[in-house]
């Protein structure tokens, strides 16, 4: 039998450096038994689609085709390609839900109460995505809203990360000295069930109206010291195109602002939206870069590769982020599958996040020590690439804390003693340590 990834750690031997007289640094052999403590920590690894590696990419996957003809036969292709019909028609009613899901008692509540402090909503698109019959399936957990919402734990609140202390102006949130977060927009195509801004998006507070941008960019004009901006939400790629090339020219217009990135999951939930005539908007603006929120490797169909291909070929650096959530993407077989899809679309997986202590999140949450164990299996045992920094945006407003699974095992007289990705105690001959060194 396998042994688990954890086992593995634990059993892990030390494999010794020593000085030997009037030699360097030498590595013994290691142990006889060291092969069994090589073995992969993935037991059950995810296949990738086929269409990943296909020479032509289909249109779509059966199970979406299956979707649309059960609930829209009528629509058209050019319809359903239209992001703005997959807008006009996200589903956020009680009934249709109920149409096109199996609910569980306290969906059915849930729904029937609006949802928690977020508003439901989900694209045609994104809902073709769900199984109609299993409440546990992970794309479904993020989108519809359960019970759970409306239960408060300990330590939970509504702006866990004081944004709105470090707001200046309305719209601008001005946390670390050379960068700011924009908040355009309030709306987004789909609501994530365990988003950090539940307080505000969907709430009509952000609008995108000139006026209101303009106390943002005027703020930002003001700050010489401010040369990064992340403009995020909601979902600014919710915003018209007309507004976007305003926004993003007024931006690029100032010139102490050197690099724009834009936040967005609508790559993964409308990728409809990626059409040519964004891509040709966004690429008026370099340096432009994007971090595109994705959380299960179910996410990566043949619509979204071929968003990631026009972003990615109009220049546009693409990185990734993600939150860790319990029962959805909480073991090393799913983000490694996840990490593995994105470098194939392009997108290096950038961030991997604990999740907020929002209010009504505490079904979402997973212990910190599970984000560890993930980092754990996927560094050394996948492509550097794919390995995302695990960071937890501090309560308080103290910002993003990297966490990194403990390499650091001691020191002797001759170095450092370091923990390898497969388990096993090296000696690194740090210069600061050697005899007679100051
Ligand atoms: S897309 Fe982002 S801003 Fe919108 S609901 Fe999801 S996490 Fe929140």
């Amino acid at each position: 039998m396998r042994k688990t990834f954890k086992a593995t750690m634990m059993a892990a031997p030390l494999v010794r450096h020593r000085r030997k007289e009037n030699e360097s640094v030498q590595t013994d052999e290691p142990p006889s038994g060291l092969a069994d403590h090589c073995q992969d920590p993935f037991e059950a690894d995810i296949p990738v689609p086929a269409f990943f590696l296909a020479r032509r990419l289909p249109p779509t996957t059966p199970k979406t085709r299956a979707f649309r003809r059960r609930f829209y036969p009528q629509v058209s292709d050019a319809e359903w390609s239209d992001w703005r019909w997959q807008m006009r028609n996200r589903i956020s009613s009680a009934e249709r839900f109920a149409e096109m899901l199996q609910l569980t008692l306290p969906e059915q509540v849930a729904l029937s109460r609006g949802g928690g402090m977020l508003p439901v909503g989900i694209t045609p698109y994104y809902c073709s995505l769900l199984d109609s019959e299993d409440p546990h399936q992970p794309l479904r957990r993020t989108v519809v809203p359960d019970q759970s919402e409306f239960l408060r734990s300990p330590g939970e609140a509504d702006d866990p990360l004081d944004e709105d202390a470090d707001s200046p102006v309305p719209g601008i949130v001005h946390r670390y000295p050379d960068r700011v977060l924009f908040l355009v927009h309030d709306t987004c195509a789909t609501y994530c069930r365990y988003c950090t801004r539940s307080r505000v998006v969907g709430h009509g507070e952000i609008l995108p109206s000139k006026d209101k941008l303009e106390v943002g960019l005027d703020y930002i004009r003001r700050n010489p010291q401010i040369r990064d901006v992340l403009i995020s939400g909601g979902d600014p790629l919710t915003l018209s195109d007309g507004k976007l090339d305003w926004l993003l020219g007024e931006l690029r217009g100032i010139p102490h602002v050197q690099f724009l990135r834009i936040g967005t999951k609508v790559p993964v939930v409308m990728p409809q939206r990626i059409d040519r005539a964004l891509v040709r908007i966004l690429k008026k603006y370099h340096p432009l870069w994007m971090s595109i929120h994705f959380t299960h490797p179910d996410e990566c169909t043949p619509e979204v590769v071929r968003a990631c291909r026009m972003l990615a070929d109009a220049g546009i650096p693409l990185g990734s982020q993600t939150v860790l959530l319990k029962g959805v993407n909480d073991n090393i077989p799913t983000m490694r599958a996840l990490v593995h899809r994105e470098l194939m679309m392009r997108v290096r997986p950038y961030y991997l996040y604990q999740c907020d202590p929002i209010s009504g999140s505490a079904h979402f949450r997973t212990g910190v020590d599970r984000g560890l164990e993930i980092i754990s299996g996927l560094r050394g045992w996948t492509t550097g690439y794919g390995v995302p920094t695990f960071v937890i945006d501090a309560p308080g407003g103290g910002g993003k804390i990297p966490l990194q699974p403990d390499s650091y095992v001691g020191e002797n007289d001759e170095g450092l003693l370091l923990r390898s990705y497969k388990g096993t105690v090296h000696c690194y001959p740090d210069p600061s340590r050697a005899r007679g060194s100051k």
